[in-house]
């Protein structure tokens, strides 16, 4: 049996194909700043003091660099004044047997109305960017699947700018995560994927490995 697909690995696969593969062959640690925006995200609402969080995070990443503590320290004050979603955010997995689907989503309401993600990104002037509306609507099909109706709203929480976005994922974004799964299971199937024209390789964790030629451009797919 087919294994199922993460959200984060359908997210990288809708980003490049390859760096889905990528990911696979060598799946990357959590990243500083993704702990360091869990941590804060997790006191969001309530107290945000900064040597509390520091305490954490020397336990959720032991031997963390010290210089981390000046990016906890600017986003606990990014964060102050920010209106969280009105449920706790607290990791919650969420599977949709439909389309082999699975992940662990940030937040979720406890009617299953709404879900939020925390992003370790700022957020950009409008809207959500397309990769999170992928993300956002591939959270919503697993959790539209235990509720047996659409979600309201994805709470997109970009902890840098402190902001907070509602978006209501639409049918373009639903058909995107369609394309991307059928994309990653093509890489799960061992069918390598090529080098897009229009990869984002600026942003990528594997872009050495690519830029050393640990795949060669030709399309297999
Ligand atoms: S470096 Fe570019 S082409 Fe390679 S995996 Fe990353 S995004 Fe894709």
């Amino acid at each position: 049996m087919t294994p199922p697909i993460t959200v984060s690995g359908l997210v990288a696969a809708h980003r490049c194909p390859l760096r889905y593969w990528h990911d696979l062959s060598r799946p990357a640690a959590e990243s500083v700043r993704y702990a360091v925006a869990k941590q804060v995200a997790a006191h969001i609402g309530r107290d945000l003091e900064p040597a509390v969080i520091w305490d954490e995070l020397t336990v959720v990443l032991p031997g963390v660099d010290p210089g981390a503590r000046a990016l906890m320290e600017a986003w606990t004050v990014a964060c102050r004044d920010m209106r969280p979603p009105p449920f706790e955010l607290a990791d919650r997995p969420v599977r949709s047997e439909r389309l082999g689907l699975v992940g662990l989503v940030d937040g979720v309401a406890p009617d299953l109305s709404a879900c939020a993600v925390v992003r370790a990104a700022d957020a950009p002037t409008f809207g959500v960017t397309f990769a999170d509306r992928v993300r956002a609507a591939a959270y919503a099909l697993c959790l539209e699947e235990e509720r047996g109706r659409p979600l309201e709203a994805v709470h997109l929480v970009y902890i840098p700018t402190g902001t907070v976005r509602r978006y209501t994922p639409q049918p373009r974004d639903r058909r995107a995560v369609l394309r991307a799964l059928a994309v990653a299971r093509r890489v799960q199937e061992g069918r390598l994927p090529p080098r897009p024209a229009d990869a984002p390789c600026s942003r990528c964790p594997h872009a050495r490995a690519c830029a050393s030629g640990a795949r060669s451009g030709r399309s297999i797919l």
